[in-house]
């Protein structure tokens, strides 16, 4: 008889999910608090826009969960990390390395700058930036003139490098920090999905100069859309908040604007959700931990896929949880997402790798055969907060 890894995988999924729904999305927002109080007091008192007490509330809270002295809420994930770009002197003809295994923002944030991605491979403990393969890719093919690193192939400076926390799991930040001191590259997280994550105690976003969030509507909390800046540089942090309100002196009446500003703001009303959002967090990631739970019990010992477990500095908040094909199952992927999402369980596989993408077809990079191989055996399954009920 054949061993049908579709079902049994649909099957150990179904026992972790609640019973009695049709429909399982990947991740969907939990409003529980104050979320309708807050946006109503937006409507009734007009301050919907772009002023408001909100957007202040949101970033204080903000600085204050993650620990960072500044924090500064923009339109989307993706607009926070163009200013993280522009605001560590990313500039056009540059080169900045980010992972191949990644959303397209972190790849599309870089081309904003004029500058060319440069991709990186993955490793097993995280499926973020492996440290020692990142280490080996800079000895090979970097030069240090000065203060600077550049690409010997190219010709072009290395100017920064984007980590990115996947899923909610933290790439290996203490080795990282080293490569990038030694060979001269800004560091700049890409925190989009690990709200909640800590590597060895310290909330992700410490580490990096600048560091992006995203609260759009599947993320760990949700401003409906909306995204921030996180720093420990005062002066940096405050000039992210001037460049995303569009560089307008403070005037009673006179529109004077300093240099090229973005209208990147996120209004009042998204704060709003965004203030109520935060004051449930601890609740939703102690959900998001008890799925992760269930599933990692469900797949113990489970024939043909393992479940991905936070690595052991990383205090992860399961973002997104996921499976791991065994290796030589990987021509089941298409067969497993069939099956899961006829079965109402909504499964996606990783994004494909920048690489394949046609504006990034000609990025350099180094190897990424890890990245191809979790590309492949990666499959992502239901995760909102509320499955934990
Ligand atoms: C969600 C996400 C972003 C930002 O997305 P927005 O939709 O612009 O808020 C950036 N990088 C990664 C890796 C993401 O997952």
């Amino acid at each position: 008889m054949k061993d049908d890894l579709a079902s049994r995988i649909t099957d150990a999924i179904i026992n972790v999910l609640p019973k009695g729904k049709s429909f399982y999305p990947l991740h969907e927002p939990t409003f529980a608090g104050n979320e309708i109080k807050y946006t109503s007091d937006c409507i009734e008192t007009g301050w919907v826009s772009s002023a408001g007490k909100y957007v202040e509330i949101f970033e204080e809270k903000l600085a204050e969960f993650t620990g960072t002295k500044r924090a500064i809420a923009v339109s989307n994930g993706t607009a926070a990390l163009h200013v993280c770009l522009l605001l560590a002197n990313v500039s056009p003809g540059d080169e900045v390395l980010c992972p191949a295994l990644t959303f397209v923002a972190t790849a599309n944030a870089i081309a904003y700058c004029f500058a060319t991605p440069n991709f990186v491979d993955s490793g097993y403990t995280t499926l973020g930036v492996d440290p020692l393969k990142l280490k080996e890719y800079l000895g090979r093919i970097s030069i240090i003139k000065g203060d600077e690193c550049f690409n010997k192939n190219t010709g072009k400076r290395i100017k920064a490098l984007v980590v990115m926390h996947t899923f909610g799991h933290s790439v290996d930040l203490g080795p990282i920090i080293e490569i990038c001191k030694a060979y001269k590259i800004t560091l700049i997280e890409d925190a989009a999905e690990s709200l909640g994550t800590k590597y060895k105690g310290v909330h992700t976003g410490n580490s990096g100069l600048l560091s992006s969030l995203s609260f759009n509507g599947n993320k760990t909390i949700t401003t409906g859309g909306g995204g921030a800046i996180i720093t420990n540089d005062e002066a940096l942090g405050k000039l992210a908040k001037h460049i995303t309100t569009t560089a307008k002196l403070a005037h009673k009446w006179e529109f004077y604007h300093d240099m090229v500003g973005y209208n990147y703001r996120m209004p009042n009303l998204n704060a709003a959700l965004g203030v109520a959002q935060m004051e449930i967090l601890p609740s939703l990631l102690a959900k998001k931990k008890t799925v992760a739970k269930r599933y990692q019990q469900a797949f113990s010992g489970f024939e043909g896929a393992e479940f991905f477990a936070q690595p052991e500095f990383s205090d992860s908040n399961y973002w997104l949880n996921l499976i791991l094909l065994s290796k030589g199952n990987s021509g089941e992927r298409d067969n497993i997402l069939e099956a899961t999402n006829a079965a109402g369980i909504m499964t996606r596989p990783a994004w494909l790798l920048m690489q394949k993408l046609p504006m990034y077809k000609d990025c350099p990079h180094d190897d990424l055969s890890v990245a191809e191989d979790l590309e492949a055996r990666l499959i992502n399954i239901p995760s909102s907060p509320n499955l934990a009920d």
